[in-house]
């Protein structure tokens, strides 16, 4: 058994959706293989903006049909491509599903708003894996021959309730998937499954946090014992920085996952960070790979040694630093980071670094409009606080002096840390 993933850019059309048929076909395992789907493009993107609209009480019909025709044309052309394809079955399946998506909204908005903000996000951007997966469930199915099924992912993982951040019920989703992916390879060879969803106890679908797709592979291939997992993506590999933001980046052609599990922590985009570890867990080796180039190398990430490897540089975009000083020029204690700490962790906050000094205490987190004002009202009567926004944080991981010259050369930096393979300094943009 082998599980691959596709992400959004894979799927992006209907020709990036005949270039995956074409993996599997030609590189493709002899044995079993399980397929996890993101969703289309920036399809994600354009449900978070909708759903945001729908809670608002206002218009999302311009975006909604927007999105539907970028769907619907993918289904025409398609079917164009691989013309065994029935285009309309597939434009009827696709419509029962834009139907419940546009019914669900006129619900929340008419009827009964979902309880919290979080739990109608997972009902409503879920919606982008289940379009992505039925366009790549039956293109795999008319390209291969009828050796394909689709199983839904909520009936293979499931969570607890906490939504847009499902945490996994090992146990269940282990029978589960072992449940349902033996009755489906009674008479396929290939399962496609969504990415990034799950499902409550209850069915409800919860997702795993943004890029979780990965993260979908990865707990498929510890619940199935699978050979290894392999993502499919734009760029060469594991590569040291991202090109789109640095020149001459370098390629790793061979990586421990612990090295990985820490650039993923540092905001490396390349894997989602929870990946690695149900994969180490179980000895699974992860294989990155440019579907733009499928014979090519690529990277292998697995337990090994290597040497030193070349300096990687992160950046993290969109962060915010917030000072939290006692009142009364008191130190900060444990009692105080204490109380922080509960309340970041209350808003949902992630700290991607954090500082303190005699009567201060410095996080830099993700900015969040939302997370970061209920943050600050709750600590605004204990703390004098202050905040800035529209700040980049930078990790070198591996530095030597070289690379942080380069790096820092001409910016302010507002906070810089350092400690034996990491150093990281946060500046405006
Ligand atoms: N479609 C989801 C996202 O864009 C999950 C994923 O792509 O991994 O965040
Ligand atoms: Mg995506």
């Amino acid at each position: 058994m082998q599980v691959y993933k596709f992400g959004g850019a894979s799927v992006k059309d209907a020709a990036a959706i005949l270039n995956l048929c074409r993996i599997v076909r030609d590189h493709g395992p002899q044995g079993p293989l399980v397929i996890v789907v993101s969703a289309m493009g920036k399809t994600t993107n354009a449900l978070e903006e909708i759903y945001d609209l729908a809670y608002l009480g206002e218009g999302y019909s311009a975006q909604l049909s927007a999105l539907e025709g970028y769907h619907e044309q993918a289904c025409v052309e398609l079917a164009n491509l691989i013309p065994t394809i029935s285009l309309s079955q597939l434009q009827r399946q696709l419509q029962q599903l834009t139907a419940s998506l546009s019914e669900e909204l006129q619900f929340m908005q008419l009827v009964h708003m979902p309880e919290t903000y979080d739990q109608g996000y997972d009902q409503i951007v879920s919606y982008g894996e289940r379009f992505s997966t039925l366009l790549a469930s039956t293109a795999l199915t008319y390209f291969l021959s009828f050796t394909t099924r689709h199983v839904p992912a909520q009936l293979l993982l499931r969570t607890d309730e906490v939504w847009r951040e499902g945490k996994v019920n090992w146990s269940a989703t282990e029978v589960q998937t072992e449940e349902f992916v033996n009755k489906a390879l009674v008479d396929a060879k290939i399962i496609v499954t969504e990415g990034f969803l799950g499902g409550t106890a209850v069915g409800l679908t919860t997702t795993l946090g943004r890029e979780g797709s990965d993260y979908t592979a990865a707990i498929l291939a510890y619940c199935l014992r699978a050979e290894s997992v392999t993502i499919w993506k734009d760029v060469a590999g594991l590569l040291n920085a991202d090109p789109k933001i640095f020149a001459d980046t370098v390629r790793y052609p061979e990586i421990s996952y612990r090295e990985t599990i820490e650039m993923a922590y540092y905001g490396a985009s390349v894997i989602h960070p929870k990946t690695l570890k149900p994969l180490a867990d179980r000895g699974i080796p992860l294989r990155v790979k440019s579907f733009l180039d499928p014979e090519a190398e690529g990277t292998l990430i697995h337990d090994c040694q290597h040497p030193a490897l070349a300096p990687a540089f992160i950046r993290k975009t969109d962060q915010t630093l917030l000072s939290f000083a006692s009142k009364d020029f008191s130190f900060i204690s444990e009692e105080n980071m204490a109380v922080i700490f509960a309340a970041l962790a209350q808003a949902k906050l992630k700290i991607n670094v954090m500082q303190n000094s005699a009567i201060s205490f410095s996080v830099c987190v993700d900015y969040s409009e939302r997370r970061v004002h209920q943050l600050l009202d709750v600590l605004r009567e204990q703390f004098t606080l202050h905040y800035n926004t529209g700040l980049t944080l930078f990790t070198i991981k591996n530095y030597d002096a070289a690379s942080i010259a380069r790096l820092t050369e001409g910016k302010r930096l507002l906070l810089e840390q350092r400690t034996r393979s990491t150093f990281q300094f946060v500046c405006a943009a």
